[in-house]
This record gives structure tokens, sequence and C-alpha cells, in this order.
């Protein structure tokens, strides 16, 4: 069962409301994060906290003063020990931070926050060696260092068609990040992956970058053009919940063979055996 921390108390997720006021409603104001815990124990906090932070700020969403970051890491840690966290403390918190009621010239002066802690769908093995398919559009994110809640035109990019996962914003040609992850192709032995600043920056796409530098992999941070797609040995995306994920098609183009390949494998098994290194003690 989900459960949600709002206005000072724990409920279960199902009985959690919000005010029809909130511009989190009316017109899509709103932030948010979302951590990966691992046996009650979240991933990188701190780096999550601050983008979220930064998200807000970015947003006009005024939180300066009002402890509310740290209130919601609170949150995050207690929610992560409570008896009824999902799956024994194997699961995901979003954090956001909404508009509020009031907006003073542009800026929303008084915003609400909830935690909401989901199990999600375990990721098995054969869907890692299986991998997944996206959705191009020449659609581009907006503001793209904000982790907004509105992700309805990046939806909208994969609506109605069968086996793509999510869009993968390509802009003036240019390959930047997917609707929900950070997205890298390998070419001639090289790892390659949007900067931050077009792109969101991802905790996970962080964390595999240092670990495939400590590997000995060559990592340029670059927007790939689209016709590399065609070229690569094999492409991947990461985030929180997907970690390392193989993808094979891009559109009508198959990646390589159409098969997972063993960089995407080979970091997602780092991945995993260095974990604890990035989990709260
Ligand atoms: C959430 C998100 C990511 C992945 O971030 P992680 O911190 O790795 O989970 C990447 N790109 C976009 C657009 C996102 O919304």
């Amino acid at each position: 069962m989900s459960i949600c921390y709002i206005d000072g108390v724990w409920r279960p997720t199902a009985q959690c409301t919000l005010p029809v006021t909130d511009l989190v409603i009316q017109r899509g104001v709103g932030v948010f994060d979302s951590l990966r815990i691992y046996r009650r124990k979240a991933l990188a906090i701190t780096a999550h906290m601050k983008r979220l932070e930064g998200s807000a700020v970015s947003a006009g969403i005024m939180i300066d003063g009002k402890d509310i970051i740290k209130d919601m890491t609170r949150i995050v840690r207690e929610g992560a020990l409570r008896d009824d966290c999902p799956d024994e403390g194997d699961c995901i918190a979003k954090v956001y931070i909404t508009g509020g009621d009031s907006i003073d010239h542009g800026y929303f002066t008084n915003p609400r926050y909830f935690v909401i802690f989901e199990g999600g769908t375990k990721i098995l093995p054969e869907e890692y060696k299986k991998g997944v398919a996206l959705q191009p559009t020449s659609e581009r994110r907006p503001y793209p260092l904000v982790k907004s809640i509105n992700y309805l035109f990046g939806l909208m990019q994969g609506a109605g068609l069968d086996d793509v996962l999510e869009c993968l914003y390509c802009p003036d040609g240019l390959v930047m990040e997917t609707l929900r992850s950070s997205f890298f192709i390998c070419r001639d032995g090289k790892i390659i992956t949007a900067p931050i600043g077009s792109v969101l920056g991802g905790v996970t796409r962080s964390i595999v970058l240092e670990l495939a530098r400590e590997a000995g992999f060559t990592v340029e941070e670059r927007c790939p053009r689209v016709e590399e797609l065609a070229l690569a040995d094999e492409a991947f995306l990461t985030s929180s919940w997907k970690e390392v994920m193989p993808v094979v098609r891009v559109g009508e183009t198959v990646i390589a063979d159409g098969g997972s390949g063993p960089v995407a494998a080979h970091l997602q098994k780092l991945y995993r055996e260095n974990i604890d290194k990035w989990l709260d003690k």
C-alpha cells in the first residue's frame, strides 16, 4: 500500500487530497523529485533534495526561509523506516512542492508540499536483456533543469504507440533525454550523453558516469546527432527506478543488432555492486 505525508500527518495515499485552488491543479505549477529507496535507505538524498530545491527556485516557488527542504529530507528518512513503508522499504519516494494558492508578481509565495511512498514494479533480468524502444520527437523539453510535474506534452509524443516506453527529445536534430530518463549512446568505445543544462542533471546519470570513468570508459558530454543513432554500437537510458536500461530501437531506427549490449549490462552490474556508496548511512 502506498503511504503519503501531507499537512503534518501520515496516511494511506488514497486518502490524501489537495484543495482545487492549488495552482498545481489550476495552472500546472509544481515541481517534484523521485528517490529510490533500497533496504530502507534513500539513494543520494542530498543530490535529489538539492535538485528539488533548484527546481522550485527556478520556477519561482518561494521555499526560502521555510525549511521545506529540511523537513522533506526528514520525511523521506522517517517514511523509509516506517512499518507501513511499501515493499519493506524497497520502493520509491516522490517529493512534491506545489504552487499553493497565491501568486504575487509571478512568485508563488505559499507552497504546499507532500511526499508519497510507493512500490514500483520490479524490473526482471529478462526485461534488462530485452531492452526498451523510444519514440523520437523534435519537441524540446522546456527549462531542462527544472523537474516540473507537467509531463503532458512529452506524454503526448508517445501516445497510442505499441511497445514504446516513452519519447526521446531530439530538437534541431540533437539527441537530449527521454521523458523521464537520461540517454546515452556508445560509439567506438566511447559513451556519449548530452551535457547538464541541455538536459536535467540525472542523479543516476552522474553515478553511472562516475562508475564508467573509474572503469576506464571515455565519456563525451555532448548531444549526439540523430544520425548517430543508426551508427551506435548500443544505447541505454538511466533513471532512479530503471537504473541502467538498454535501448534497442528509436522510432524506425534499430540500434546495432536490436539486442541489449555489453556496456549497459556492465554498467548495470557496477551500479548494483556499488550502490551502498550512495545510500543514506
Ligand atoms: C527524472 C528525470 C530524469 C532521471 O533522473 P534520475 O535522478 O536519474 O532519476 C532524467 N530526465 C528527466 C527529464 C527526468 O524527469
